[in-house]
């Protein structure tokens, strides 16, 4: 069966750039029946942090992300990464180097002075007994280096690059795969060597994760030779990039999953659109689906290989068609929260009917849950700050008569429903002898003191119902 996985290093929130890779392996695992493994690579004890796993958790689960074993931890993993090194080791393959970071530094700036491209020149590949003691006896702690043969050419069949060839040359020299160690011979091991252990170790068949990782993938295959394993298949996705064509960065505003949930992406959609960043599917006309849907066509062979530029149109579309399909009595939940943060009193208990209302009346405006802010504040509370526009409006002739006569009409019936809505407006237009679109206008202006907003009819019967609208209109005419 078709294994693939995450790795996420617990270093941060859920961020973008992870979420999609969660995708398409979600997707590739689901559209092959195969199993989707988390691992949590936490080994960098300084800046992992286990909220931050709780977050990579709950983001993954909150995008519907679902994993079918683990999650594994590294740091529970420890000695199987030290037993493979110590492997590498007895079969001549890794070795202890001695060289300081002064050392090193000096051996790269010379390198750099000569026009060479700075790396490490192996130079404790073949150390002498005597050479070892004698550092061992300086007090140095060695880390452990894998050999690379400069000669070697690291040749694989990408699943979305096709054919990719590195020159072992290109790798940087003999790779350190553990720290130095205080007391223990072999120190903390390195992200390229526990990654291997790791995916030997859970038989993962398929690699798919983003390209900056191909130098790692060539470095990762040697490896898997050198500890005997079989080499898995390797899909190398294309980055995210901003509008100006680089990387996605903290510095476009957001980038971690919570960000997109806080703005007021809905889980659906945000899915939807990052099935599209980097993966055209078969019909490209069909850009609306759910996860399940997208995994019956999903194809690593059409991931494609130019980086995926970061739309946010296209994201707003795409969540705009999931909000104006959600019952009203489902989307009013999701957006309490953005109510209760602006500061609105909104209680779902007492007044769901309510809420349930505005929200459906509003529901068309939405593009983002945090929308709803701006699109429902005129018909909170009972204070109405006025426009210029509206207050010059109301200044003209005929309009105090116009709400006075409403305020009495609403004195004199008990509820206020649509229709009676519209049957006073008939009435005042009819004894002012105005136009109507002179007495919306009042209303308008009278109950929301502005001059633009929601549908005026239904935004007048939800004030009544919070007996909002005769103190406006009152406090408009003073
Ligand atoms: N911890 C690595 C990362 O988050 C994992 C990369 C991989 O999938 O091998 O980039």
């Amino acid at each position: 069966t078709i294994r693939v996985r995450i790795a996420p290093s617990p270093t941060g929130n859920l961020h973008i750039g992870t979420a999609r890779t969660a995708v398409f392996n979600w997707l590739y695992a689901h559209n092959q029946e195969g199993k989707f493994v988390l691992r949590i690579e936490d080994t960098d004890l300084e800046r992992s942090r286990s909220e931050y796993t709780e977050n990579i958790k709950s983001g993954l689960e909150w995008l519907g992300l679902t994993w079918d074993e683990g999650p594994f931890f590294q740091t529970q993993r420890l000695d199987k990464y030290t037993a493979a090194i110590q492997t590498l080791i007895d079969r001549g393959l890794a070795y202890s180097c001695y060289c300081t970071p002064e050392e090193l530094d000096k051996m790269r700036e010379n390198q750099k002075a000569k026009g060479l491209a700075p790396r490490y020149d192996n130079r404790h590949r073949n150390l002498s007994s005597e050479e070892k003691a004698a550092f061992e006896a300086e007090g140095r702690k060695p880390v452990i280096r894998f050999k690379i043969d400069d000669d070697r050419e690291i040749v694989w069949q990408d699943k979305v690059r096709g054919r990719v060839s590195w020159q072992g040359s290109d790798l940087g020299g003999d790779m350190v795969v553990a720290r130095a160690g205080e007391t223990e011979a072999i120190g903390q091991p390195l992200y390229n060597l526990a990654v291997v252990v790791d995916d030997i170790d859970m038989a993962i068949t398929h690699v798919i994760r983003g390209e900056d990782h191909i130098a790692n993938t060539a470095k990762q295959i040697l490896l898997y030779e050198a500890l005997g394993a079989k080499v898995p298949e390797f899909a190398h996705t294309p980055l995210i990039l901003n509008q100006d064509g680089k990387k996605l960065s903290k510095r476009d505003g957001v980038t971690s999953i919570d960000d997109f949930r806080k703005m007021g992406f809905l889980p659906e959609a945000l899915a939807n659109y990052m099935t599209l960043l980097g993966w055209t599917p078969p019909d490209s006309t069909e850009e609306i689906f759910t996860l399940e849907e997208a995994a019956t066509k999903f194809d690593l062979g059409r991931v494609n290989k130019a980086g995926a530029k970061f739309d946010w149109a296209k994201l707003d579309w795409i969540n705009s068609q999931y909000l104006h399909k959600m019952p009203a009595n489902e989307l009013v939940e999701l957006l309490i929260p953005y109510w209760q943060s602006a500061g609105y009193e909104v209680n779902l208990d007492s007044d769901r009917s309510w809420l349930e209302s505005l929200t459906a009346m509003v529901t068309p405006n939405l593009t983002r849950l945090a929308n709803v802010v701006e699109e429902t504040k005129l018909l909170f509370g009972e204070s109405v700050e006025y426009t210029d526009e509206a207050i010059e409006f109301l200044k003209q002739e005929g309009v105090d008569l116009v709400l006075q006569e409403a305020i009495t009409a609403i004195e004199e019936a008990d509820t206020l429903e649509t229709a009676d809505a519209k049957g006073i407006i008939k009435q005042v237009t009819k004894s002012q002898k105005v136009k109507k679109g002179l007495v919306m206008r009042s209303l308008r202006a009278g109950l929301t003191g502005e001059m633009h907003g929601p549908d005026l009819i239904q935004s007048w019967v939800l004030l009544n119902q919070k007996q909002l609208d005769r103190g406006r209109l009152s406090k408009a005419l003073s």
